[in-house]
């Protein structure tokens, strides 16, 4: 699933690419994808230069020269480029025509979202999904999560996927944060000291950064797939040693989605 080292990988590789370039023409092939009436939606994106590309949490932002065109991977969305002539994948379902090549939005599982807002509505769009901060935000301090989880008698690997925290966090990365900081995924948030909560800021930087390097875990926008895999060191290593301490890492339900700690590194006490 996309997160938020791979929507600033898309980010980053479209900045380079769409900056500063007319949108020509766009095909929607599925309405469903598209939050606004189909025939709007064309309207509004179609002879727009897209000025630059956004990010908020996992959304990535187009800003158009009168709205923002906003899009949510959700499971399995992604873009990639081909010339102006490709073939139209059947998982294509938005096709975005420049003047040398085509941007595609290709989507197997149907759950991405596209909208078009006006200008003035994207503040309001953005509080009303209540996101937390960013991790590159000052504010994202240990006295920030101090106070936000002290209500919380949560699993902490809950409250990481809650974007209403920290923005941006999703199962894989959740999973490799806290066994950087030697936390149980079931350690009650609320209980944490305000050592641990500095551990998980900084392994979110450097869990991020280092991700962001290998261009995530995803097929990237030239089709080639981010190599951080490779370096993950929790998850989806289910019965497999531990990098620090050779005990077998395990695989448990947390907060309802499949966990991956090591019992020895991450104690629950
Ligand atoms: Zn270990």
């Amino acid at each position: 699933m996309p997160e938020l080292v791979e929507v600033e990988t898309t980010r980053r590789d479209l900045n380079k690419i769409i900056k500063n370039k007319r949108i020509n023409k766009v095909d929607v092939f599925l309405d469903k994808i598209v939050y606004n009436k189909k025939q709007e939606f064309i309207l509004k994106v179609q002879n727009e230069v897209v000025k630059q590309v956004q990010r908020r949490g996992k959304w990535l932002i187009f800003e158009l020269e009168k709205s923002y065109l906003i899009i949510h991977f959700r499971m399995e969305g992604r873009f990639y480029l081909l010339p102006l002539n490709a073939e139209i994948d059947k998982h294509d379902y938005v096709v975005f025509y420049f003047d040398t090549f085509s941007l595609h939005y290709n989507d197997p599982r149907l759950f991405g979202k596209m909208e078009v807002i006006e200008k003035d509505n994207i503040n309001t769009f953005f509080k009303d999904k209540n996101l937390g901060l960013e991790y590159t935000d000052p504010n994202l301090t240990e006295s920030y999560l101090k106070d936000r989880f002290k209500r919380h008698h949560t699993e902490i690997k809950k409250l990481l996927l809650d974007q209403s925290f920290i923005t941006g966090i999703g199962n894989i990365y959740a999973d490799e944060i806290l066994f950087e900081s030697k936390i149980n995924p079931k350690y009650p948030a609320d209980k944490l000291s305000k050592k641990k909560l500095q551990l998980i800021i900084d392994n979110t930087k450097i869990v991020f950064e280092k991700s962001l390097k290998c261009k995530g875990t995803y097929p990237n926008i030239d089709g080639k797939r981010g190599t951080f895999e490779n370096y993950l060191k929790v998850h989806m290593r289910q019965n497999k040693p531990c990098y620090n301490c050779g005990n077998l890492i395990v695989k448990e339900k947390v907060g309802g989605r499949g966990t991956y700690y090591c019992p020895n590194c991450q104690k629950k006490s």
